[in-house]
């Protein structure tokens, strides 16, 4: 219904890219862990911003750099070129990766990224973590032995996946009705026709209780007929990582535009306005953001903003290209993709970082 997983990125022409002034470029020969370029083979940078957005997320990387886990990952291709990345990124020596044999075993299944065009950094991640899901799932119904999760849950389930309520209601008879839906990624609209507004402005759009009418009708089966319908919409199960999506594309006539909207957004979301009365605990919605990717208009380029946890420090990745950026720098006009989490991360345990 609101959920809109799809969303086609035109083919935008190259412009020179743009910098973050008051940012310091990273001394190659000074590796950080988790701080780590990533090589661009060729029109991948949306692959390079959303694994650095992944890299940053602890509690997935803790789970995937445990020993226990990659030995029970070594039969799934795709996670294990993807946890050996993730090793490198944090373990590695070098200040650099070319996510070569990434890109290659993510085209080798999801066909529609083997070519050398710019790609949706959201659609890549919502394939991505599908990918891994069912990897681990696999995992989990070979060795039936993992107590604490179902054989439907993985740690991608557990982290990214929340669950929305839709009540809707017939304008004619007043018969209502409730479903549910989960959801990985949420897509919000950005208010049409304004230059700046608030990520909260985005949100309450997308929670504002809307009328369908016209084709939208629902079918009541009270009234047996297509009725006017009120739809309210709340977040049933805030997920442990929420992952927001701006909906800058979409589509005048015939032409599909950009929304260069600028939507501000802080560091800390609180999610309390748009939690289902249920379930509504402050502690319980309120993030921190983490990480972001920035989509440059009009150029069909991707960077990333990340948060490391072991340094504190935000840090900007275009490519190979890292720096080290004040928390201020970390607002930009073009996010596209917000990942933000309920819990602050600790300091990563990651076996082999503690000496460090
Ligand atoms: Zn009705």
């Amino acid at each position: 219904m609101v959920l809109d997983a799809s969303v086609t990125v035109p083919a935008l022409p190259q412009q020179s890219s743009s910098s973050y002034q008051a940012a310091s470029l990273i001394n190659p020969s000074t590796q950080r862990p988790g701080v780590c370029g990533l090589n661009n083979s060729g029109n991948s940078c949306y692959l390079n911003a959303v694994l650095q957005c992944l890299c940053s997320t602890v509690p997935l990387v803790e789970h995937l750099l445990n020993q226990e886990t990659r030995k029970e990952l070594a039969s799934c291709r795709v996670a294990e070129i993807f946890v050996g990345l993730l090793e490198d990124m944090w373990l590695g020596r070098s200040s650099s990766c070319a996510p070569v044999e990434a890109k290659s075993v993510l085209c080798s299944i999801l066909p529609q990224f083997n070519n050398y065009l710019q790609q949706d950094a959201q659609e890549l991640l919502l394939s991505l973590l599908n990918t891994l899901h069912d990897n681990l799932k696999k995992v989990h119904c070979d060795n039936r032995k993992s107590k604490s999760l179902s054989v439907d849950s993985t740690i991608v389930s557990h982290l990214f996946e929340g669950q929305l309520s839709y009540r809707t209601l017939c304008m004619h008879c007043n018969y209502q009705t409730h479903s549910t839906q989960t959801f990985t990624v949420l897509s919000i609209p950005i208010p049409p026709a304004i230059i700046k507004c608030s990520l909260e402005d985005c949100l309450s759009l997308f929670f504002e209780r809307t009328v369908l009418t016209g084709g939208e009708q629902m079918l009541c089966s009270v009234c047996g007929l297509r009725r006017e319908t009120g739809v309210l919409t709340c977040l049933e199960k805030p997920p442990e990582i929420l992952m927001l999506h701006l909906k800058r594309f979409g589509r005048k006539g015939k032409n599909q535009v950009k929304l260069r909207t600028n939507v501000a957004f802080s560091m800390k979301l609180d999610l309390t306005p748009f939690v289902s009365s249920s379930v509504q605990s402050t502690s319980y919605s309120s993030y921190r953001l983490y990480a972001v990717v920035v989509s440059h208009l009009n150029m069909g380029h991707y960077t990333a903003l990340c948060h490391n946890a072991l340094s504190q420090t935000w840090h900007s990745f275009d490519d190979l290209v890292v720096r080290e950026v004040q928390d201020s720098l970390v607002q930009s006009p073009n996010a596209y993709l917000l990942l933000y989490s309920r819990k602050r991360f600790q300091k990563p345990k990651i076996h082999g970082l503690g000496a460090l």
